[in-house]
């Protein structure tokens, strides 16, 4: 009788987790690697962050930023872009040919039957875009970021 008490107590706990990574794959496998530093974060800015959301193309107002300056992590303020290397891409969101060095791991990504490169802040972990092979600079790179990742501080 203890036997299959101890079965079925096996049985439903594989069952609940398969049915926990069949219905939250992605907050299953990012939630170990992000630390939340900003409390202040919005949920549209949550949902990108964390859960590799994608912000409505042409929303951002960092669109038309043409300061110089530099592009922070909106999570954990980690120097991610310069100025420099922005440009517009035409997409809708803010796009620069490279990142600072070591600002971002990347990451394979194959959601919606793509195969894309996606990157992170390489400080707090949070998702920030994807990484492309069309862009204009001498690398060819295109570095299509959700502007609501993104807190921009102009060199004064
Ligand atoms: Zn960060």
């Amino acid at each position: 009788m203890y036997f299959l008490w101890v079965r079925r107590k096996i049985l439903k706990f594989i069952g609940a987790s398969f049915l926990t990574f069949l219905l939250f794959p992605f907050k299953f496998v990012n939630s170990k690697n992000i630390k939340i530093i900003n409390k202040n974060l919005t949920e549209k800015q949550k949902n990108i962050l964390f859960n590799e959301g994608t912000e409505r193309p042409f929303t951002s107002s960092l669109l038309h930023e043409k300061r110089k300056g530099f592009y922070h992590c909106v999570n954990c303020d980690a120097k991610l872009f310069s100025s420099d290397s922005k440009f517009d891409s035409k997409t809708g969101w803010p796009s620069f040919t490279t990142a600072l060095p070591g600002a971002f791991k990347t990451k394979v990504d194959y959601s919606f039957g793509m195969k894309r490169i996606e990157y992170h802040c390489a400080n707090c972990g949070a998702h920030h875009g994807h990484v492309f092979d069309d862009g204009p600079g001498e690398n060819g790179k295109r570095f299509c970021n959700n502007g609501l990742c993104l807190i921009f501080k102009p060199s004064s």
